[in-house]
């Protein structure tokens, strides 16, 4: 399941730089994580990154896509290679 970023974001920038999948992007408003490049850091960390360091806790899942952990680990290799 990819992770999206409500409307509690501040902009503060701090997710940004730690996904490892240059995932999200500098929105307006707010910022935005594509979701088509979003493993839930599948792949690359134990536990998604950017949620680690939002310090307004602002990253959900994202219900629009539901993927299991073999489907996101595909997707990291895919993104990948
Ligand atoms: Fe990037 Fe990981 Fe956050 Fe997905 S969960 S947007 S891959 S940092």
């Amino acid at each position: 399941m990819a992770l999206m970023i409500n409307e509690d974001c501040t902009a503060c920038d701090a997710c940004r730089p730690a996904c490892p999948n240059e995932a999200i992007s500098v929105g307006d408003p707010i910022f935005a994580i594509d979701a088509l490049r979003c493993t839930e850091c599948v792949g690359a960390h134990d536990e998604p990154q950017c949620r680690l360091v939002c310090p307004a806790e602002s990253i959900v899942a994202n219900p629009d896509f539901l993927e299991t952990r073999d489907e996101l680990q595909a997707k990291y290799e895919t993104l990948h290679s």
